[in-house]
């Protein structure tokens, strides 16, 4: 029993390991199943805005969001996997903008 334990504990903490690291690697979020995504500016966590999808790409038979228009001048804006939103440099100071639950 005790070896057992050791062995579960071993393969558990792999597939820790191994989902960190697969987020490291592609944290790109999924389209909602409505296609509705909202986006809320880091600095103004107050206001919550619907951005248009401007391009998205399908992996592991679901679609992940390749780039949002910005919601304040239009330009596309690509994912960052560093800071986990997306961010526009386009207008004034830099925006960055994270996915929130719509609703
Ligand atoms: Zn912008």
């Amino acid at each position: 029993m005790g070896r057992r334990q050791t062995m579960m504990e071993k393969y558990k903490q792999q597939m820790k390991a191994y989902r960190k690291k697969r987020m490291q690697l592609d944290n790109t979020p999924f389209l909602p199943p409505d296609g509705n995504v909202y986006v809320m500016n880091s600095r103004d966590a107050t206001k919550k805005v619907k951005a248009e999808v401007l391009k998205t790409r399908t992996k592991q038979h679901r679609e992940v969001i390749i780039s949002l228009a910005c919601p304040v001048c239009g330009n596309p804006m690509d994912w960052d996997s560093k800071w986990e939103a997306f961010i526009c440099v386009k207008h004034g100071k830099k925006a960055i903008y994270e996915m929130v639950e719509g609703t």
